[in-house]
């Protein structure tokens, strides 16, 4: 199945009537092809359907609204530099890395990160820097961020990752336990403090700490 025309006006609709609106984001998701960040398989026909689906290590990649909202939610500038936290498939790295200048994501299973390395590679998206780690700790070499962006959920937004904002910065994050509803929040730092809005329910795969065993 290939990202053809067809296929591109129906995942473009869905999105939109799910409330995915910003073109710029709209236009990054027309650009990066869904099917290649799903492994041959099973699943490789529903690539372009807005649902969720299993990848490797038993982690899922997100709905295509889903990683179209968070984006949104994010608000990225072109001059951002971009902290993920849940590599996964790499697929909402490549939109973000559309949308940045420079992105650092981080998955703590080795075997997804070289995964989406290779696919970043094919698609010749360079500004993406991909990491085997812990995420829950951010990235402290590459701190401080204009925009993080968690894609598993977490109780509360980790410490270590409000610590890396910056002053004026954006984190998109889904806080709740993890086999219940979730919401999605927005964290804005400013001068004065951290400003949360709850932006909608989602359901996403928990934050683990330490690495992953592949
Ligand atoms: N953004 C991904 C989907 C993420 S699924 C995509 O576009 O495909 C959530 C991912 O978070 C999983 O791959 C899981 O391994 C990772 N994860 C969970 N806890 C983590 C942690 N503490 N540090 C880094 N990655 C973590």
């Amino acid at each position: 199945m290939s990202f053809d025309a067809e296929n591109k006006m129906q995942f473009l609709f869905a999105l939109r009537s799910k409330g995915v609106t910003d073109s710029t984001v709209l236009n990054a998701m027309e650009r990066i092809d869904r099917g290649a960040f799903i492994q041959e398989g099973l699943f490789t026909d529903r690539a372009y359907e807005d649902m969720p689906l299993p990848i490797a290590c038993g982690q899922t990649i997100s709905q295509p609204s889903v990683v179209g909202l968070m984006t949104q939610a994010a608000q990225i500038q072109p001059r951002d530099k971009v902290l993920e936290v849940g590599t996964g498939s790499g697929y909402q790295a490549a939109i973000l890395s559309l949308l940045a200048r420079r992105v650092y994501t981080v998955d703590r299973h080795r075997r997804l990160v070289q995964a989406a390395r290779a696919v970043f590679e094919a698609m010749d998206l360079t500004n993406i820097t991909a990491f085997t780690a812990d995420g829950s700790h951010g990235l402290p070499d590459q701190a401080p961020f204009d925009r993080i962006v968690v894609t598993a959920a977490a109780e509360d937004p980790p410490g270590p990752l409000l610590a890396q904002l910056k002053i004026g910065g954006i984190m998109v994050v889904p806080v709740g336990q993890s086999d219940a509803v979730q919401s999605l929040i927005r964290v804005t730092r400013h001068e004065s403090g951290f400003e949360y809005d709850e932006l909608r329910p989602v359901r996403f795969v928990p934050l683990v700490e330490g690495l992953g065993k592949d």
